[in-house]
């Protein structure tokens, strides 16, 4: 029996090591490509503008300009009104995305951003300023209205942009783009600046980092509990028909997936699953096509929060039985 064991460890450890070394192998390329990747296809009815950006029409009035070559698979959406047009996140900035913008609209453009990661200011410099959400933390990065993100929610080390601010956008403010409307929604959780844009009459949701197909992030500048709130004031905007346009890899995704984030942070924080090693951090499953990196520490904060705030009084939520 022992040596059927031994065997079997061996094997799993085998295992682990060829998909360690497989994981670098991975990683080297992309480091030696610049964070390029080859060999895409295309979603039916995308077409590339050149040889870098990708243009997907969702309508007559909104386009996802992707970056499908970019290791993060970056979507920036150009949402146009009658009157107005709104670009939400600036791409990653490996090639500047304002022509491609200026080539689909002459309407007057104002820049959103999701919230101030590096991947989504890329080309934020070429940009006369941009719409910043009316939150404490971006007026703390604030001076003499130059908004400029702080190291610990911009990871770009080499430099930090300095952004001037057009206009302060209310939370939960409802945006006029001339016979089409944008509601401003702070969904704190992948960062504490984090926004959506929710169009409820074409049932459109630009969700940001906070959602997309691939691993979401509560790391570092990030929050566990608010991610649950968020994802639960997202259930209370939306009536579960809309599409979510995230900012990262596939473009058009159901919003049932709010559903299963809120069923699988519950799970989280209530100690009810095991994740796996990640890196410096923890990986569970929130469906097949979703993953949520986070720490122990986040998950732990979070439970305590979500005792103290008493939101699943039925669960009988105890502190001491949370095993993380
Ligand atoms: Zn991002």
């Amino acid at each position: 029996m022992t040596g059927i064991k031994v065997t079997h460890k061996r094997g799993k450890n085998m295992e682990s090591a060829v998909y360690k070394l497989k994981r670098i192998v991975r990683m080297l390329r992309l480091i030696a490509s610049g964070g390029v990747v080859a060999n895409i296809e295309l979603n039916p009815g995308a077409e590339w503008i050149d040889d870098w950006f990708v243009l997907e029409k969702i309508n007559d009035q909104t386009f996802i300009i992707s970056e499908p070559r970019y290791y993060l698979k970056n979507n920036s959406y150009l949402i146009l009104g009658d009157s107005q047009a709104i670009l939400f996140d600036v791409g990653s900035g490996k090639r500047n995305i304002a022509p491609v913008v200026r080539s689909l609209t002459c309407l007057p453009l104002t820049v959103i951003i999701s919230h101030s990661h590096s991947d989504h200011l890329g080309s934020i410099d070429e940009f006369e300023g941009c719409a910043i959400a009316d939150l404490p933390i971006n007026r703390k990065h604030t001076r003499d209205g130059i908004f400029t993100p702080s190291f610990i929610i911009y990871s770009n080390i080499c430099r930090r942009p300095r952004i001037r601010v057009q206009r302060w956008l209310k939370i939960n403010e409802l945006l006029d783009l001339g016979n089409r409307y944008l509601r401003v929604i702070h969904v704190p959780g992948h960062s504490a600046d984090s926004i959506a844009l929710l169009d409820q009459t074409n049932g459109m949701l630009f969700g940001g980092d906070f959602l997309y197909h691939g691993n979401l992030i509560a790391t570092v500048g990030g929050d566990l509990f608010d991610y649950l709130t968020s994802v639960r004031s997202l259930l209370e905007w939306t009536e579960g028909n809309e599409l979510i346009f995230p900012a990262h890899y596939a473009t058009r995704l159901p919003a049932d997936l709010l559903l299963d984030v809120e069923a699988a942070l519950v799970k989280i924080i209530e100690g009810r699953v095991e994740g796996r090693r990640y890196v410096f951090s923890r990986k569970y499953s929130v469906n097949e096509q979703v993953g949520l990196i986070t720490s122990k520490r986040l998950i732990r904060s979070a439970a305590r929060k979500l005792y103290q705030a008493g939101t699943e009084p039925e669960e009988e939520l105890a502190l001491d039985k949370i095993q993380h």
